[in-house]
């Protein structure tokens, strides 16, 4: 396992008074499937939002691949190859399963400014390059038979699909996933898992919210737990599942899985 990819140092979020994220310190290591669990409201898709650049941390540096980039908006992370889904997804409903794809932020000249300078042809030969690798990628995730269809007439796990392929256009290094399993019927779930596998044999690194303990049990190593805003565990998924202040917390508070 390599070095880490990501290393976040004494990264805070409030919201009001209310601090959702507490002077977290971690490292995710290059080449791993990171499980971050704990219960509802612990802070971890707040702790995801500041991550991807969604939310600015009240206090901390976020370094990704050796490079600070806490100041960095949303769009220039996923560029340098930090690529999240959310967990509720937000497709563009009317819009076609490929195109959602073909809008995922890449450095595209055929908008604004520069499509005033730059000739025609030049920019419908970049979207037809857009297009072939957005066609590529839903392939890979299964979807290619569903290109043309409405992205809001898909069910919540090929949407949650739709969300991988939207990430994979950037070609990232580090892939953040929002409870990818939480409401996708379990035939779905393991071609997401599959497809998560596969992509880190190729070399990506995932870290993964999830609810499900048979799922971080079975794909995730290792594994970090928040409670109350702050990491409370880092260990293996065995350790976790046995772990007394683990237990402790699950059964103080509601879980929604
Ligand atoms: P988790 O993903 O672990 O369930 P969240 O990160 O979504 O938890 O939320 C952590 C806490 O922060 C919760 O108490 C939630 O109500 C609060 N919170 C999250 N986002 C906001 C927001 N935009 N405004 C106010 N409070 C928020
Ligand atoms: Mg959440």
């Amino acid at each position: 396992m390599g070095e880490p990819i990501l290393k976040l140092k004494g990264v805070s979020r409030s919201f009001g008074d209310f601090v959702a994220v507490d002077r977290v310190s971690l490292n995710i290591r290059s080449g791993s499937i990171t499980g971050l669990i704990g219960p509802n409201g612990a802070g971890k898709s707040t702790l995801f939002n500041v991550i991807a650049g969604d939310l600015a941390p009240s206090a901390g540096r976020v370094v990704f691949d050796e490079q600070d980039i806490s100041g960095f908006a949303s769009e220039r992370r996923f560029a340098a190859g930090l690529g999240r889904t959310f967990q509720i997804p937000r497709p563009f409903k009317r819009m076609s399963v490929l195109e959602n794809v073909m809008l995922a932020p890449l450095d595209q000249d055929g908008e604004g400014l520069l499509a005033a300078v730059l000739g025609r042809a030049r920019i419908r030969a970049q979207e037809a390059a857009i297009r072939k690798r957005a066609l590529e990628v839903l392939d890979f995730v299964t979807l290619h038979p569903l290109a043309d269809q409405p992205a809001g007439k898909i069910s919540g796990g090929q949407m949650k699909l739709l969300e991988l392929a939207r990430v994979l256009m950037g070609d990232p290094k580090l892939i953040l996933l929002d409870e990818p399993a939480a409401g996708v019927n379990p035939a779905l779930t393991e071609v997401l898992i599959g497809k998560i596998e596969e992509l880190n044999r190729d070399g990506k690194t995932f870290l993964i919210i999830e609810h499900d303990m048979d799922f971080v049990m079975r794909h995730c190593d290792p594994v970090i737990a928040l409670a109350e805003g702050c990491v409370i565990f880092e260990g293996t998924a065995a350790e976790a599942q046995s772990n007394p202040v683990l237990l402790d917390v699950y059964l103080g508070a509601p879980v929604d899985a």
